[in-house]
């Protein structure tokens, strides 16, 4: 009985040592269950709910569930309903249960986006399965951090095209493509004129939504299949696989050129902006990336040099003459000594009457190896050294002589427009000039009109006025050169002294087909009428526009349609002709 008695009490110790160290795992395990990070969800065989933790309830939004009680599968559902493909979810959680699956791993995307990684176990008694512990974590700032990690890896961030890097890896790819196939393949280096004037004149900001305007319109000029990507800056890069000739890319250069005609509209400016296009053919003109960038790039500076807005081909010599073209500011300091500098004059029509009552003295320089090379090029670098100065004043000798010779040849006298740059406009001699080489050539002041354009004249407003002012009463006219590019208040125009305002050539380009444009020359006439100023229009060239703008009222008009630039021996012979005219006509 005392053995018996002692048995009884030594189980009964036993028992309690036993449970109480089952009271303590199963505190630890309720514990542990709270403490960590990830909601738990425990499930038994049959597929019931047997435990969950506080946290589950957090991940899954789960507040207003009934807490799960043994055989309460609602909180399941709830689970379910929340996921963005629950049936997909369902079939996998049979595979796994199907094969025996001990562990896995899963991405579950909720519909309010959400993304919530799942792991899970199979919990074993001894040989036997009894269930599923699922855990769950909420990896949504993970996830989408990696998303724009990657994003920004391979993605332009303000224009959303594919960045170097990744072009770089698609040209590749497209590159093999075409190998096998036997393709050609172009590629296009495209740079945006400029565009450092509009950043400088109206912040970063527009600068940066011009860009994204810019995007918009070059998209829609690629093909199925075709490659668009920023390069950097204002530069971007375009793959045309499939090229089956020349033409092909020709076509898509030119309408990318044409694309970005129309004006931007940049809060309350109107801005335009062109493109210069450099082009490289695969298998021709390079077999790899690197040269076929380095190719296309190349050849982008020389549509550069010739004068911009415009695309070119890589061609063998194009190398040599990127390396020329840094030693093109060397070159220009001879170019004068050495007589490479000639004028061409383009007319200017009165309509109304069909004389020529203006020539404009454009320079042109031929580079002895580079060839022409555009004074929208050399003027800007001319003015950067200092040496506008003596070329302006070689232009202004050589015009004025050449007025006084036409005029010695007994032609009906022309009134000679020659341009000024604004370092000229500045200096401090330019009277003394303007005075001297009328004297030295003989040529009455009113036959000479200085062009000074509007950018530079509203540089300093007073200053501009009081040497117009000096200007005008020598006698010389003045005209407004490139008018409305100025982004400038017309009420500073009233308080310049000018003869001439000249419509600049990107209004009336496109006065056929924008009605915006109509209403600015509109308005650009109706106020040099007002003012009694003689108004030219730039740039026609189509008989559409002749007439167009004749209806409009505006007389005065110069371009391609009624005459290109031309060299002096031409000039000359259109001159004779218009002298005729004129004498038939009186
Ligand atoms: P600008 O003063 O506005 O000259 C008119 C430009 O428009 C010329 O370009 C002329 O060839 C071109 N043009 C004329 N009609 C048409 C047409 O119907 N369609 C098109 N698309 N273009 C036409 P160019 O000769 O290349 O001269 C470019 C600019 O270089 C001139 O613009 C002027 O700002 C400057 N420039 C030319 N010669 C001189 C100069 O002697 N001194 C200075 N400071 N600048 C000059
Ligand atoms: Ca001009
Ligand atoms: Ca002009």
């Amino acid at each position: 009985c005392y053995f018996q008695s002692q048995e009884i009490a030594a189980q009964r110790e036993a028992l309690y040592q036993t449970n109480n160290r089952l009271e303590k795992s199963l505190s630890l395990l309720r514990a542990t269950l709270e403490s960590t990070a990830d909601g738990i969800l425990v499930v038994d065989n049959e597929g019931n709910v047997t435990h969950c933790n506080q946290k589950l309830i957090e991940i899954w939004d789960l507040e207003n569930e009934t807490t799960p009680i043994d055989g309460d599968n609602r909180i399941l559902e709830a689970i379910l309903n929340q996921l963005l493909e629950p049936e997909l979810f369902v079939s996998k959680i049979g595979a796994w249960h199907q094969q025996s699956i001990q562990e896995s791993n899963d991405l579950l995307t909720l519909k309010n986006g959400k993304i919530i990684e799942c792991y899970s176990q199979a919990q074993r008694l001894g040989e036997e399965n009894a269930g599923r512990v699922w855990s769950f974590q909420d990896v949504t700032e993970r996830k989408t951090a990696e998303k724009v990690i990657h994003y920004q890896a391979h993605y332009d961030y303000l224009t959303g095209l594919f960045n170097r890097k990744q072009l770089n890896e698609q040209l590749a790819q497209l590159l093999e493509k075409a190998s096998d196939e036997q393709e050609q393949l172009a590629v296009l280096f495209i740079d945006l004129d400029h565009f450092k004037d509009v950043n400088d004149n109206l912040g970063h900001v527009l600068g940066d939504s011009l860009l994204q305007q810019v995007v918009n319109r070059l998209k829609q000029c690629c093909r199925q299949g075709d490659l668009l990507a920023r390069w950097g800056g204002d530069e971007f890069t375009m793959v045309l696989p499939h090229i089956f000739a020349r033409e092909d890319a020709t076509a898509i250069a030119q309408r990318l050129l044409e694309t970005l005609q129309p004006s931007f509209e940049l809060e309350q400016h109107r801005v335009r902006i062109t493109c210069s296009i450099g082009i490289a053919i695969y298998p021709e003109d390079g077999q790899d990336t690197v040269t076929l960038l380095k190719n296309a790039d190349t050849a982008l500076y020389q549509a550069k040099t010739q004068g911009r807005n415009d695309y070119q081909y890589y061609t063998l010599g194009s190398n040599t003459y990127t390396g020329e073209y840094l030693a093109l500011e060397n070159s220009l300091y001879q170019a004068l000594e050495h007589e490479e500098f000639s004028l061409y004059y383009q007319p200017q029509v009165d309509t109304a009457t069909g004389e020529i009552t203006h020539m404009e003295a454009l320079l042109r320089w031929q580079h002895p190896q580079l060839g022409f090379i555009s004074p929208g090029v050399f003027i800007p670098l001319a003015e950067q050294k200092g040496l506008i100065l003596r070329l302006g004043q070689w232009v202004l000798q050589t015009a004025c002589a050449q007025a006084v010779a036409w005029q010695s040849m007994g032609l009906n006298p022309i009134i000679m427009a020659v341009n000024l740059s604004p370092r000229q406009l500045w200096h401090r001699d330019l009277l003394e000039t303007v005075e001297q080489t009328l004297d030295r050539t003989g040529l009455q002041s009113q036959w000479l009109e200085l062009e000074i354009t509007e950018t530079a004249a509203m540089q300093d407003v007073d200053l501009a006025r009081t040497i117009l002012l000096s200007l005008q009463q020598m006698g010389v006219n003045i005209a407004l050169d490139d008018f409305g590019t100025g982004y400038s208040s017309l009420s500073y125009l009233k308080q310049l002294p000018f003869h001439t305002l000249k419509i600049d050539q990107s209004f009336v380009r496109d006065l056929l087909s924008n009605p915006h444009d109509v209403a600015i020359v509109e308005a650009l006439l109706t106020l040099g009428r007002r003012l009694n100023r003689r108004v030219v229009a730039e740039g026609v060239e189509t008989i559409e526009l002749r007439n167009l703008l004749f209806t409009l009222q505006c007389h005065h008009m110069q371009g391609y349609w009624f005459s290109r630039p031309l060299p002096l021996k031409e000039a000359t012979q259109v001159l004779m002709q218009n002298s005729q005219t004129v004498c038939m006509n009186r």
